[in-house]
C-alpha cells in the first residue's frame, strides 16, 4: 500500500509572520484531529524554509519542501537556489516542473530532466508536476501530452530511482481556477501514467510510484479524489493557505 501524501504549495504567498502562524495552526490541528497516517508536506517559499523547518522541529507527520531548484549545482547564477543548498539545509522535497514554472519561466522537459537529476544527485525527493492545458484536453490530446511530459523528464532514470519520485498530475485548467477534475478524470489519467511507467519499468515499479492529484483540491472534494485507487493524495495550492481548509483536506487522505 502506498502512503498517502498531501503537499501544500504555498507559492509566493504570506509574510514570514503569517507563514509562521499558518504552519503552527496546521501543525496543531493535525496533531489534535488527524487520525490517518498521510504524510503532510509544506512546500514554502525559499526564505521561509529554515524558519518553518525549525518551527516543525522533529515533527514526524509534517515535512518541508521547496518549490523549485536550479539545474546548476553552483556558480554565477544570481538569484537562483541550488539542490546542494537545499540539502545542506535539511530540506527533503522539491517541487519541479510546476505549470507556473513551465508557463512563466519557460521550463521545458529537457531542462526539467536536468533539474530532476541534480535534485536526485543531492538526495532530494522531486515532486514532478505534469498536466495539460485546457485546449489540449478539449482536443483530446491530454493523455499523449502527459505521457510525453513523464517520459522526457523521468524515463532516463533507473527503475530503482524512479520508484522514489513523487509525480503530481495537475491539469492546468484546474489550477487556481476552482474547476476541479472529476474523480473519474483524475483516476483515468493517474491510471494512464501508472500504466505508462509499468510498460517501461514493470508493474511493481509502477505500483511503488506515488502519483498526487493537483488542481483546486479543497475540503469538499478531497475525500472523493483521494479515494480513487491510483490517486495517492494531493498537491494543493489555494486551500493550503487556510489552516482549517487544509486540515480538512488532509483528513480526506
Ligand atoms: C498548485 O498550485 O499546485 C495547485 C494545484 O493550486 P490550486 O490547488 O490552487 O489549484
Amino acid at each position: 500500500m502506498r502512503q498517502k501524501i498531501v503537499a501544500g504549495n504555498w507559492k509566493m504567498n504570506k509574510t514570514l509572520e503569517e507563514a509562521n502562524i499558518l504552519a503552527s495552526e496546521i501543525t496543531g490541528m493535525v496533531a489534535d484531529e488527524v487520525k490517518g497516517d498521510a504524510k503532510v508536506i509544506f512546500c514554502v517559499p525559499f526564505p521561509y524554509l529554515l524558519p518553518i523547518k525549525n518551527q516543525l522541529g522533529n515533527n514526524g507527520r509534517i515535512a518541508i519542501g521547496a518549490q523549485n531548484c536550479s539545474e546548476h549545482e553552483a556558480g554565477a547564477y544570481t538569484g537562483e537556489v541550488s539542490a546542494p543548498m537545499l540539502k545542506s539545509m535539511g530540506i527533503p522535497y522539491v517541487i519541479l516542473g510546476h505549470s507556473e514554472r513551465r508557463q512563466y519561466f519557460g521550463e521545458d522537459g529537457k531542462l526539467l530532466a536536468k533539474k530532476i537529476d541534480v535534485a536526485l544527485k543531492h538526495g532530494l525527493i522531486p515532486i514532478y508536476c505534469c498536466g495539460e492545458p485546457l485546449e489540449v484536453r478539449e482536443s483530446n490530446g491530454h493523455e499523449a501530452l502527459v505521457k510525453k511530459q513523464v517520459e522526457e523528464s523521468l524515463f532516463h532514470l533507473s527503475a530503482d530511482v524512479i520508484k522514489t519520485i513523487v509525480i503530481a498530475y495537475e491539469p492546468v485548467w484546474a489550477i487556481g481556477t476552482g474547476k476541479t477534475a472529476s474523480a473519474q478524470q483524475a483516476q483515468d489519467m493517474h491510471a494512464v501514467i501508472r500504466k505508462h511507467i509499468a510498460a517501461k519499468y514493470g508493474q511493481s515499479v509502477a505500483d511503488a510510484v506515488a502519483i498526487l492529484y493537483g488542481g483546486s483540491v479543497n475540503a469538499a472534494n478531497a475525500k472523493e479524489l483521494f479515494a480513487c485507487p491510483d490517486v495517492d493524495g494531493g498537491l494543493v495550492g489555494g486551500a493550503s493557505l487556510k489552516s482549517r481548509e487544509f486540515t480538512e483536506v488532509i483528513k480526506g487522505a
